[in-house]
């Protein structure tokens, strides 16, 4: 087990309000491909040519198709230690919400409840006309699915490149950010710009922030500490040294 930095564990050890927010590297371990990474091609197409609204809209069979895909690697997928990990820290801090970037459904598969889908669930479909809404229970279906109330396209339940937040879900993270005492950012490249925008008005609020990530991020000169590695390994090695001071 690394020995964590001892301001770190200080900081820890009164920490009463703690956020974290997850990008895909926390799923890495699962065997989800990041976009930015090696793996994060299909087809030769980049996510940010697929995940949006007008390539939907020029070919939804297409979009389907990859979303379809990521479903069954997402199925298939299992919570890792680092998800885990993130839903203890609910039974280890007064205060402890999780903001995710991730899609995948391996933090409330890992047990974590008070937490915020920023960008929505792959496994949820939307009409494109109407207001239904549905989990999509298998990864078998024809493709485009069809509306069962009006017949029209649906579409993966997802924010889009390009699409706006919920002003909501928004002012909720921003409250829980500025009175935050610790922040955890994992696994983000910090190329999506408004989560970067949470994060960074958490640590001009003040809160004590760690960066967990094998690379530099856009984040990673930004926060208080940069612990370099592997969030599978260095969660968990947190949450033991946490439980012996807390
Ligand atoms: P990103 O692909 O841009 O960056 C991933 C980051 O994770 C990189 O900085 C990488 O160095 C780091 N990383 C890789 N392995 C790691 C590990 N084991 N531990 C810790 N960090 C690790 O991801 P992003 O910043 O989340 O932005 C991509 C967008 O795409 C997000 O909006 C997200 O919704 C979506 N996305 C989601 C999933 C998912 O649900 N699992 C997967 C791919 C993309
Ligand atoms: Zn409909």
């Amino acid at each position: 087990m690394q020995a964590l930095d001892e301001i770190l564990l200080e900081k820890c050890k009164t920490a009463k309000r703690v956020v974290a927010i997850t990008g895909a590297g926390i799923s890495a371990e699962s065997g989800i491909p990041t976009f930015r990474g090696k793996d994060g091609y299909w087809k030769n197409y980049r996510a940010e040519d697929l995940a949006n609204n007008q390539a939907f809209e020029n070919n939804p069979k297409l979009i389907w198709e990859w979303y379809q895909m990521r479903m069954a690697i997402c199925r298939k997928a299992e919570p890792n230690p680092g998800h885990l990990a993130m839903a203890e820290m609910e039974s280890i801090f007064p205060e402890f919400h999780l903001i995710t970037q991730n899609v995948d459904n391996l933090h409330n598969r890992a047990g974590s409840k008070n937490i915020t889908e920023l960008h929505g669930n792959i496994f949820t479909s939307r009409c494109t006309k109407c207001t239904f809404k549905t989990i999509q229970e298998s990864d078998n279906f024809t493709l485009p699915p069809l509306c069962p109330k009006c017949n029209s396209i649906l579409r993966p339940h997802i924010l889009w490149f390009g699409e706006t937040y919920d002003i909501k879900v928004l002012e909720k993270c921003r409250e829980i950010l500025n009175a935050a005492d610790i922040l955890l950012i994992v696994g983000t490249s910090g190329q999506v710009t408004v989560p970067v925008y949470l994060a960074e008005e958490a640590i001009r609020a003040g809160a004590y922030s760690i960066d967990i990530n094998p690379e530099k991020s856009s984040l990673s000169q930004k926060v208080s500490i940069h612990l370099r590695g592997y969030s599978a390994k260095i969660l968990p090695d947190l949450i033991m040294q946490l439980t012996e001071i807390r």
